[in-house]
């Protein structure tokens, strides 16, 4: 079954909308023309919407805000990138940033709850659809994090 983009960008928003409202940040999601639908284990990649919206989440401010988007960063892969304005992450920690259990540090995290797994089972969910994920951020200014997935699915592949 295929997925339509703009449907699964939205619906990512609507389970985190009781947490937007009270902390009034804002969503907003652009989906370019060309992205329509691809075919993806639709469970898997909202596992990874839902992680990286809920650290934009958590790692924002009251009244910040999150730009959900998707384009077709070439002929064959859908881009999808999720940009909050929060905290963001020291230089000197991006590079672990997707270890598992990795944290940036104990002060800032100990009142966010969670384990540091998020964004390892990100990628690792990524990699499995044959995409690649990155992160860029900058410290007091937000982040943004961007992933693929191939429009279509190798063949004979079970999705
Ligand atoms: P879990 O996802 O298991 O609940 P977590 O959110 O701490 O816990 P990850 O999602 O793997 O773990 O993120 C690892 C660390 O990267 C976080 O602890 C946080 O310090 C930093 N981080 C992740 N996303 C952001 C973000 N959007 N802004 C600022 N820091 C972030
Ligand atoms: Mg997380």
């Amino acid at each position: 079954k295929m997925t339509q983009v703009s449907d699964m960008l939205d619906e990512v928003a609507d389970r985190f909308s009781f947490q937007l409202r009270q902390r009034k940040i804002r969503i907003h999601i652009q989906v370019d023309p060309d992205v329509t639908s691809l075919l993806i284990d639709r469970d898997k990649i909202d596992q990874v919407l839902d992680n990286l919206v809920s650290n934009a989440i958590k790692y924002t401010g009251d009244e910040g805000a999150i730009q959900l988007s998707a384009r077709r960063s070439n002929k064959n892969d859908l881009e999808i990138t999720v940009q909050d304005n929060g905290i963001g992450i020291p230089k000197k920690d991006l590079a672990r940033i997707f270890e598992r259990f990795y944290r940036v540090d104990k002060a800032r995290s100990r009142n966010m709850g969670g384990t540091g797994l998020g964004l390892s089972i990100a990628r690792e969910i990524v990699k499995a659809h044959g995409g690649t994920i990155h992160l860029d951020s900058e410290l007091g200014q937000g982040t943004k994090v961007m992933f693929t997935l191939p429009m279509q699915s190798g063949e004979g592949e079970a999705l």
